[in-house]
This record gives structure tokens, sequence and C-alpha cells, in this order.
């Protein structure tokens, strides 16, 4: 808890605004011996060394820095003391209008309002400073040792990169031979430049080298048993050959692969009704044995023909199932459609994964011609082609092979005709319709991963074994398409290769780059004790008061990571190297038990408490207390400041570290002390969300739902409590959000509790 406070102000980023010196003068009269330093320096980002020798000469152990956004002084916090910052360039002067629209500049005098803002805002930043303790961080002996599992092309780069990197492997394979679905592909599509032409893929090579290399310890046909403990110090149970062993690591590569989509989603394309219709993985297979004897082939991407009778399958199948028909949908209304929700997500894959088809039927076609000295016509048929990157050479190059033709194509029918196979072709590029008379046809394959409801990494964890909510991200075993690539929704697990996505192979191998630099910061994060993304290097975790604890289970189960385990009562058990330090626990539990050195139930109240709240709300204005994500709604904020967007002088706004973490204590707090509405101002959340730890919004507005509840009992209109979504490049769109939710409250007048 800071005791001693210096408070700063920037005379060039706010003094055109604001009355600095007055203000100044106002925090030292109220402060007293908090702050026994107070001053008015020229410039912020200049003043490192005056305030490192009154951190010194005064025995400061808090600096807090008004002027610019946190974000433009970023330096200055690694000052020698807790150093806090008050956005009062963005959030106040740059932002400010008046409460009819007007913008008072330029101009002499601070306007009043403005002035008084940045009054509560710098006394809430010296309230949240003296509330705010250094955090003793939870650090471990990271072990130096990481655990890939799945020895195919992916799990092999992984192996091999930590092991150049210094770490010990060991590698869990379930085949008995390494390699995967690649020991098939001895030519690959491009792997390095000039990226036109196909590769040996040397899968050989690559399991040599992980073989050779004594850091790495390979447990061929061996399986996970167990995989408990934390980051840094997870505790691995194989089952192997020879028994279960249990090897010490400190994070882990999943780089388990992927299987095919069952083949009955490709039978309306002729998949088994006819031999001579394949798919790409067996087709591959079938050259590489030198079984391919077709000359005329037909690689089809488009799969609209299987979606379809699918989707007619699902309709007909929840029309039986109905205990009485729908009623008939009114004149021009669609009537709503109730499919097999399984049938529907499973065959996603099969778009999912055009992009590694695009270029598996590239490089087949390709392959093909070759082994026959170009005596084979390779029909390429794509709704899509979608190359991803500089494969677009490849690409490129096939157009003008020999022996390939490639045109867009709707694929309207595949059927048997005598000993051939005839393909519809509509909508050509070629301005003309055609049917395609084939010996053979090559449908896509669908990439579906293996994590997929299998329970690949056996957690050893209250929540479960596998990874939470699979269905959410079609099996993927991510949790943040957006912003975090590898993360998986267990700290210390990094998904790499097409466990995580559908990848080409080139792509794989960067993944298995990526996931292992991923695992080796997660090992030295939890051997200092600090989080890894998004908040990196926070030495903060959740600390516990279990005097208080009802054990009501609601923070190990809303725990997105899965960081806390619990006793057979229900007493939270936590583990810091999991925790990413969300606050969601934190938000959750009713009784305040769970608190962050920096980040406390006290603290944020004491900063809504420190606000003042005028008594006449037509004279005055309302006041009005924004709750922000500080991932994607305060940026936004900050940078709908630095364009000059302007909004309602009337809100104070407090950053949190995810809707998640928001306790309803605060919104009671801000009502008993006069607030007329509080906006939670978050992610999107849902099936596209964009919360950065997967779930806070949505379980923020949950227990919305139950604060309106609240609210409505005590006579309080629950629309005084709004949850609103911004994404972090919505800063034009934010004021408006703001202005909207304030005109609602002003409509209805006082909070009933104002003055009481
Ligand atoms: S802070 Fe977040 S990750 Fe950590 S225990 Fe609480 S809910 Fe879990
Ligand atoms: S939510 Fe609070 S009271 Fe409930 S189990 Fe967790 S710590 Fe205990």
């Amino acid at each position: 808890m800071a005791g001693k406070i210096g408070v700063y102000f920037d005379q060039e980023n706010i003094g055109g605004g604001l009355d600095v010196e007055a203000l100044a003068a106002e925090t030292s009269a109220k402060w007293g011996d908090l702050t026994p330093v107070v001053k008015v320096v020229p410039l912020l980002a200049e003043a490192g060394r005056t305030i490192e020798e009154d951190v010194t000469a005064q025995g400061l152990d808090g600096v807090l820095l008004c002027g610019a956004s946190a974000r433009a002084d970023s330096e200055l916090s690694r000052l020698p003391a807790l150093v806090d910052h008050v956005n009062l360039r963005e959030l106040c002067v740059l932002s400010y209008k008046n409460p009819d629209g007007t913008r008072p500049y330029p101009r002499d005098d601070a306007p009043e309002l403005l002035t008084i803002m940045a009054r509560d805002y710098v006394n809430m930043g010296v309230v949240k400073l003296q509330k705010t303790e250094k955090p003793d961080s939870a650090a471990i002996e990271g072990v130096r040792r990481i655990l890939v599992i799945g020895g195919g092309w992916t799990g092999l780069t992984a192996a091999a990169e930590a092991a150049d990197m210094g770490y010990e492997v060991v590698l869990v394979e379930r085949e008995e031979n390494l390699g995967g679905a690649v020991n098939s592909i001895s030519i690959g599509s491009p792997l390095q430049s000039p990226w036109t032409d196909k590769q040996p893929s040397d899968i050989a090579g690559k399991i040599a080298k992980v073989k050779g290399d004594r850091r790495i310890t390979v447990l061929a046909k061996s399986s996970m048993e167990k995989l408990e403990g934390q980051p840094g110090e997870f505790e691995a149970t194989v089952s192997t050959p020879s028994g279960p062993m249990t090897h010490k690591v400190g994070a882990v590569v999943l780089a388990t692969g992927w299987k095919p989509l069952d083949a009955k989603y490709l039978a309306p394309m002729g998949l088994g009704v006819s031999p001579n219709v394949v798919d790409a993985a067996t087709f591959g297979k079938m050259l590489a044995a030198g079984e391919v004897t077709a000359r005329r082939i037909a690689f089809v991407l488009d799969t609209t023909i299987a979606e379809e009778a699918c989707k007619a399958a699902a309709e007909e199948q929840a029309a039986e199932a109905a205990p009485e028909p729908a009623p008939a949908p009114a004149e021009g209304e669609e009537g709503a459609k109730v499919f097999v929700k399984e049938d529907l997500e499973s065959i996603r894959h099969l778009a999912y994964s055009n992009a590694v088809n695009s270029v598996g039927m590239l490089r087949l076609a390709n392959m093909v011609c070759e082994r026959t000295e170009d005596a084979t016509q390779a029909f390429i048929l794509y709704r899509n082609m979608t190359v991803p990157g500089i494969l677009e050479r490849f690409y490129k190059q096939m157009q003008d092979r020999l022996g390939i033709m490639m045109t867009k194509a709707d694929v309207t029918d595949i059927r048997v005709t005598g000993s051939t196979l005839l393909v519809e072709c509509r909508n050509t590029l070629l301005g003309m319709d055609f049917d395609l008379d084939v010996d053979m046809v090559v449908l896509p394959t669908g990439l579906v991963p293996t994590s997929a409801k299998e329970a690949v990494v056996q957690f050893g964890y209250r929540q479960g074994p596998d990874f939470p909510d699979l269905q959410l991200f079609d099996g993927f075993a991510d949790s943040n398409y957006i912003c975090f690539p590898y993360e998986t929704r267990r700290t210390g697990v990094y998904a790499a290769g097409c466990v995580r996505q559908p990848l080409t192979m080139d792509a794989c191998e960067e993944d298995a780059r990526g996931a292992v630099l991923k695992a080796i910061q997660c090992v030295e994060s939890a051997s200092r004790g600090v989080a890894v993304h998004p908040r990196s290097g926070d030495a903060s975790y959740p600390l516990f008061n279990f005097v208080r604890c009802t054990q009501c289970k609601r923070c190990t189960e809303e725990c997105p990571f899965g960081a806390l385990d619990d006793d057979e009562k229900g007493t939270p058990k936590p583990n810091p190297a999991r925790c990413r330090r969300c606050g969601t626990c934190f938000g959750a539990c009713p009784e305040r038990v769970v608190s962050f050195a920096n980040y406390s139930i006290d603290q944020i109240g004491s900063m809504i408490r420190e606000v003042q709240v005028p008594k006449d709300f037509k004279k005055e204005g309302p006041r009005i207390l924004i709750l922000a994500c500080e991932n994607d709604a305060y940026p936004a904020l900050d940078m709908a400041g630095q364009r000059r967007r302007a909004w309602n002088p009337y809100v104070r706004i407090i950053p949190v570290r995810c809707l998640g973490s928001v306790n309803a204590i605060w919104i009671s707090d801000a009502m008993s002390k006069g607030f007329d509405g509080v906006m939670l101002l978050g992610c999107k959340y849902g099936d596209d969300y964009q919360c950065h730890f997967v779930k806070g919004s949505e379980i923020c507005s949950k227990r919305r739902d139950n604060i309106a509840e609240t609210l409505d009992r005590l006579g309080v209109q629950p629309e005084r409590v709004e949850q609103l979504e911004v994404a972090i490049d919505e800063y034009d769109a934010v004021p408006e959000l703001i202005d909207g939710f304030v005109r609602r409250i002003v409509d209805m007048g006082p909070n009933p509790f104002k003055g009481m």
C-alpha cells in the first residue's frame, strides 16, 4: 500500500486545457501527508530523473503521473516505486465537450466541468495508488523441458526447434513410427523460395534429426495418461509400452494434427459410392504407391453438393423428430430452420480446409502429370481457390503447366456413366457450361482436429480432462483466434499445426516455431512468477481470504483457464502459474474473498467513492460510471481522445482487467453513491467473441441480468446498468455509444437513491 505518493502534473500535455497549478494545489491540500510531493513539471516524459531523485530523497513509494495516456509515457513505468497514470490528456482535455455538444477551444479558462472531471480523476488516481500493493510474485523453478504431443510434421519441427534453443524435449507419439500423415507425402508443396515448385518433404531427415538429438526423448506407441500441476512444473504421466512414465515438464506443445472428416459427408459427391471417387489424402497415398492408372482426373474443390445435401438431410431429420409440424411461415418470411447441429458443424470442416485443399490439389495434379510424363489431363474445378500467402507463386506456375486445366465452376453433379464419371460444371470461367467425362474424381479432405472430443492431453484439472467448450471452436484447441494464435484455454499448453487450424506444410513449420517460442516464454515467465499474455509481466495473482469462503465453487467453475482446482469441500486451490490474471474469479465471488495486490474490490470501490456526485441532477447534470475493459474498450477511448473525438463530460471512466472481473458490489457502490447509471464497456461475446479472456464479457452479461433483477426489486430501473460492446478499432464509434447512454439516463431522470 503506497503511503507516500508523489503527484506530478504535465504542463505541456494538459496545461493547454486545465489550470494545472490550481489542480496541483487542490491535490496537495486534499491529500496532505499522503502526497508529500505535488509538482507541475514542464514535460513528464523528460522528468524521469527529477522524479527518481524525489523518490529517493522523500522516500516515495508511489508515483502518480497526471498527463498523457500511459501508452504515451510507458517509459516512466520503470521508476523505482509503484507507478500509475492519470490520463488527463486523452480522457479529459482532448475529449472534452460541453453538455450541449459545443467544444470550448480555443479558450483561456478551463471550463468548470472539465476542472471537476480532472479533479475526480486525480483523486481517483491517488486513492487507487494508496490501495495498491507491490505484488509478491509466485516464482517457481521453471523446468526447462518441453513436452511435445504428436510426432508428425509439426511435432517433429517443434521438438527440433525447442532442442536447438537448448531445451530438453519429451516427444510423445501414439504410433510406432514418427512422421504421421506426411509419411505418405514424399513430395510436398513448396516450403521455401522461390515458392514455385514441388519440394521433397524430407520427412526422413526430420525424423533422423529428432532421433539423433540427445536432448530429445522420443516415446513412441505412447499416449498421455495425465497432465497435472502448472506451467513451469507440470507433471506429465505418459502411458508407454514399458508402463507409465512420469516426466517433469515446463510447458507443452500440442501437435496432434488432424483426422479426415467422416466419408459420409462426401457421399453425395460419390465418395464411397464409386471406387473412382476418392478424397485428396487417399489419392496422395495411391499416387505414392503407384496405384493411379486414371488419365483424365477431375480435382473438385466445390463441395456445395455435399453441404446442401447435409442441410437437406438435417432439415428432414429435424422435421421427423419435431413433435408437431412447425407452423407455416407467413408470406414473405423465411421459416425458422432447425438442423441437426452436429452434422452442420462437422461439414464446416470442408470449408475451413479449403486453403489446404487448394494447395493440395495443385500439388497432386502437378505430381500425377509428372509421374505419367504429362500423359494425364488434370482438371481443377474450384468455387474458391484460396492459396495462402506466397504460395500464390506456385498457383501461378501451375496455371501455366501443361496438363493442368483450371476453372472456377459450380460443380452441380457427379455421377457414374458406364465406366467413367460425369462431372457437371456450370457458371465456369470459360463462359460456358459443360460436362466433363473423367476416369477419376478427387474430392477435398476435411481436416478435423484431433483434439475434438478426444482428451488428447488428459488434464488432471478440476474442470475436466479436455479443453473446455470445444464446440465453440469447432474442435480447434484455440482460445482467441484474433489476438493470440497458439494459446489454448489451458495456460502453458500451446497448439500448433492442424490441431489449431488446417494449415499447409510450410505454415505448420512456422506454427511449430511460434508455439515453441510461446512455450519457452511461458516457462521463463513461470520461473519469474509473472503472467503470460495478455498481461505479460504482471506479478500479481489472486489471493484468497479463505476465512470468508463459503465454498460456493463459482470461482472454480467460472475461471476460463481452469486455473483453480478445489478440495473435496469445494475450497479453491489456486495454481498461480496457470492463472492469466483476468480477475473473473474475483468478479464471481459474492463474498469478496479474492483480490490481487494491485487490483481489489476495495481499490475500485474507493475510486468510485472518490467521484464527487452532485445532488442536483437538473442543474449539475447526471454522473455516469463507465467500467471499461482495459484490453479493447479503454484503448479505443484512448485513441478516440487522441483523435479529439469528444463525449459527454458527465461520465467517469475506470479501466478494469476484463468485464469478467466486474464485481456486482461496485455497481451497488455506484448506485448508493448517487451515480445515475453504470455502463459496462467491453469486448464482443458469443461465437465471434473478442474477449481476451474468452468468456469475461459473456459472463458479465449474465451477471448483469442478476444485477438488473436486484435493481428492479429496489425500485431502480434496471436500464440504468447497460453493457455495450466495442472493438479496439471502433474509436470513432465509442463516443456516440457513450452519448447515447447518457441521453437515455437523462431521459430517465435521477437515480432514486441520489442524495440518500
Ligand atoms: S484471475 Fe482469471 S485465470 Fe486467474 S484464477 Fe482467477 S479466473 Fe482464473
Ligand atoms: S467464489 Fe468466493 S466464496 Fe465461492 S468458492 Fe470461490 S472464493 Fe469461495
